[in-house]
């Protein structure tokens, strides 16, 4: 069976920083690659943001499945035309799955066309996942929730449009309630919203975030049918 395509995007400015590179001393995005290819089922590269078009190449973005996507403080200057690319290529069928703070990213709220703001701490508290939907592919192997002993908080309200499918609800010690794994469709696309992920954590070496990370590889990335002829539409079509 061919393995699914995906480009692991980070804007890779945090991970330049000595605190975060003690954490995480190959990237986010080398941690998420190792988490991939160690599972065998997917050919993955690296885009980051400093890369000519952001790694993200017309032949790059053609030949992806899923595209994961790590930002947070340089949001605003992912190029406008790259944005229009990986938004057509969600419509025609790539797979999407956004990190963390990828929340403010271009490419989500275009995809939302919402505000995609939330309440935020950095209080190192503890995160409970709770399982949502149990029936959903993403949260195969997973008991019914999960613990990170220290993570950044997010809260509620997250002004997202209602999800198709809310997949994990997060609890932090501090109290805040969070939509922490949000399933949506645009066009031929699936799109995978994920929180856990804040630099200065081993989140993305835990143990449950890594099937997390693979299932939402795979959902993200299941092939669709055609992509649909919108608009006139001629009765010799049903003769080709
Ligand atoms: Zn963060």
């Amino acid at each position: 069976m061919s393995k699914i395509k995906v480009t692991i995007f980070n804007e890779n400015l945090h991970d330049k920083e000595e605190n975060v590179k003690a954490v995480y001393p190959n990237g986010m995005h080398g941690a998420i690659k190792e988490c991939l290819d160690a599972d065998g089922r997917f050919e993955t590269k690296i885009a980051l943001q400093d890369m000519p078009s952001h790694g993200l190449t017309d032949d790059v973005l053609n030949n992806t499945d899923v595209l994961f996507w790590w930002g947070h403080i340089i949001h605003d200057k992912v190029d406008d035309a790259i944005v229009e690319k990986v938004y057509q290529r969600v419509l025609k069928g790539m797979g999407l799955v956004v990190l963390h703070s990828g929340h403010f990213s271009k490419i989500f709220k275009k995809l939302m066309g919402t505000g995609c703001n939330l309440k935020w701490r950095e209080t190192g508290d503890l995160e409970r996942v709770w399982v949502v939907k149990p029936s959903h592919p993403i949260v195969a192997g997973l008991g019914e929730y999960f613990e990170l002993p220290h993570e950044e908080t997010y809260g509620e309200h997250f002004d997202i449009p209602a999800p198709d499918e809310v997949v994990f609800a997060s609890w932090f010690s501090g109290g805040e309630l969070f939509r922490s794994g949000c399933c949506f469709e645009r066009g031929n696309g699936r799109i995978f919203y994920f929180r856990p992920g804040h630099e200065t954590f081993p989140t993305y070496y835990d143990e449950n975030v890594k099937k997390v990370l693979i299932n939402a590889a795979l959902w993200a990335g299941a092939p669709g049918g055609v992509f649909q002829t919108y608009g006139f539409w001629h009765t010799d079509n049903y003769n080709k």
